[in-house]
C-alpha cells in the first residue's frame, strides 16, 4: 500500500489511518475519519475498545508486542495516537514502516514532565517553577527550593490527577513518596491561579496553523469536570495564549492536533502541561464549530488541508463520570444539548462515560 511519506502527499479517500489506543478519543477519531471518507485501524491490547464499534479495523494486541505492530504498520498508510503514554519503544520499529503524526519527539517531550517543563521554559513560556525528586533527599531540597504549598507529580504516566499529591509544610514527606509509589517525580510549586484554560491547536503537513477559542476548564478532583467557550479572559490572555500554542506547534514540528493546558493568574500565562493529541478540553467543538478536533486531527494527519477553526456557537462542555452516564435519558429531550456517549462496557467511579455539549446561544 502506497505510504505517505511525502509529507505533502495527502491521503487519498479510502485511505487508513492506523490508530493506536482505542478509548472515546480513537471511537470519535474514527467517526470525524469515516465522515470524511477515510478508514480508521484500532491497535488496543484492551478487549471490546470504544472506538472498535466505529472503525474500520481493530487489532488487539499489547504495545510489547512487536510483530503485531509491524503489521498493523504494514496495513495503514499513516500512524497516530490518542493518548500519550504509548510506549515510545512501540514507535521506534514502526517509523520506517508508516510515517508517524504527531512525530516522536512530541511524544517524547509530552511523556517526561520534567523533559516538557523544559522544553516550554527554553521557548520563553512561563511554567510552575519545579525540581526533580527522586527520592527523600531531593524532595527535601526541592522543597527548599520551591517552598510550599507544592505538588509532587510522576514524571511520567499521570493522567487526570492521577500520580500526584500535595505538599504542605507539614507533610509527611515519606508518606508523599509512597503515594508516588517512588515513581521518579517532580516537584512543582502550586500555582495560585485565577482560572484553567486549553487551547487546541493544529499543525498540518505544510506548516498551517490554526487555533480554535480557548476554553476554561473546571477540574473536580483532578478530572475535567466542565469546559466553558468562550474562557472569560481579556484580550491580551487570549492573545499570549494563542501565540504560545503556535509557538509549541512550530518548534515541535508538530502535525495534528494538540492540547495546550494554560493557568492563568493575573495577566500572567503559565503553561501547565501539553497533550500531543485531540483533548477532553476540546470536545465542545464538536458542537461549537463546522470543523472540530476531532476532524481537524485526522485533516492534519491525512496531509489535508485544516478546516477553519471558527466558533458558531458558545458552548458549555459537561463530562458524564461515573453513573452521570445514566442522565442521558433526560438529556434527550433537552433542546440544544449535544449528547456524545463512550459505549464502555463498565460504569466505574470517576470512569469518563461520555459528554454533553450545551449550546448557550
Ligand atoms: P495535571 O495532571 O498536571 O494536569 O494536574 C491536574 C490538575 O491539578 C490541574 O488541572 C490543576 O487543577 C491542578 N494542578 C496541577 N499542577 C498545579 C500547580 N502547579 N499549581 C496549582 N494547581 C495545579
Amino acid at each position: 500500500m502506497a505510504k505517505a511519506s511525502d509529507p505533502t502527499e495527502a491521503l487519498p479517500l479510502g485511505g487508513v489511518i492506523g490508530v493506536l489506543g482505542g478509548g472515546q478519543l480513537g471511537r470519535m477519531l474514527s467517526v470525524a475519519a469515516s465522515r470524511l471518507g477515510l478508514r480508521c485501524h484500532i491497535f488496543e491490547p484492551g478487549q471490546d475498545p470504544p472506538a472498535g464499534h466505529v472503525a474500520h479495523q481493530v487489532t488487539t494486541a499489547d504495545y510489547g508486542d512487536s510483530s503485531a505492530l509491524v503489521s498493523f504498520a504494514k496495513s495503514v498508510d499513516v500512524i497516530t495516537y490518542e493518548f500519550e503514554n504509548v510506549p515510545a519503544d512501540a514507535l521506534d520499529e514502526l517509523e520506517s514502516i508508516a510515517p508517524i503524526r504527531p512525530g516522536r519527539n512530541a511524544l517524547a517531550t509530552s511523556q517526561d514532565r520534567i523533559v516538557e517543563k523544559q522544553f516550554l521554559a527554553d521557548l520563553g513560556l512561563g511554567v510552575a517553577p519545579f525540581a526533580p525528586v527522586d527520592d527523600l533527599s531531593s524532595l527535601e531540597q526541592a522543597i527548599a527550593t520551591i517552598g510550599t504549598p507544592a505538588i509532587l507529580k510522576t514524571r511520567r504516566f499521570g493522567y487526570d490527577g492521577k500520580g500526584q499529591v500535595r505538599i504542605s509544610k507539614d507533610s509527611d514527606l515519606d508518606a508523599a513518596l509512597s503515594s508516588v509509589a517512588h515513581a521518579p517525580a517532580v516537584l512543582e510549586g502550586m500555582i495560585p491561579f485565577d482560572s484553567e484554560i486549553s487551547v487546541i491547536a493544529a499543525r498540518s503537513t505544510t506548516g498551517e496553523v490554526a487555533c480554535f477559542d480557548p476554553g476554561q476548564n473546571i477540574h473536580i478532583d483532578g478530572i475535567l469536570a466542565t469546559t466553558t467557550v468562550p474562557a472569560p479572559i481579556s484580550d491580551s490572555v487570549r492573545t499570549e495564549a494563542l501565540k504560545a500554542a503556535s509557538q509549541i506547534l512550530e518548534a515541535l514540528d508538530y502535525v495534528g492536533v494538540l492540547g495546550v493546558e494554560l493557568f492563568v493568574s493575573g495577566d500572567d500565562l503559565l503553561v501547565n502541561e501539553i497533550a500531543p493529541r485531540v483533548h477532553n478540553s476540546g470536545h465542545w467543538t464538536q458542537n461549537g464549530c463546522v470543523v472540530d478536533q476531532f476532524e481537524q486531527h485526522i485533516r492534519a494527519v491525512a496531509g489535508w488541508p485544516l478546516g477553519n477553526p471558527a466558533r458558531h456557537s458558545d458552548v458549555v462542555m459537561e463530562n458524564l463520570i461515573g453513573v452521570e452516564i445514566d442522565d442521558v435519558a433526560a438529556l434527550t429531550t433537552e433542546a440544544g444539548v449535544g449528547i456524545h456517549v463512550y459505549g464502555k462496557a463498565e460504569t466505574k467511579p470517576g470512569r469518563k462515560m461520555g459528554h454533553i455539549n450545551r449550546l448557550q446561544r
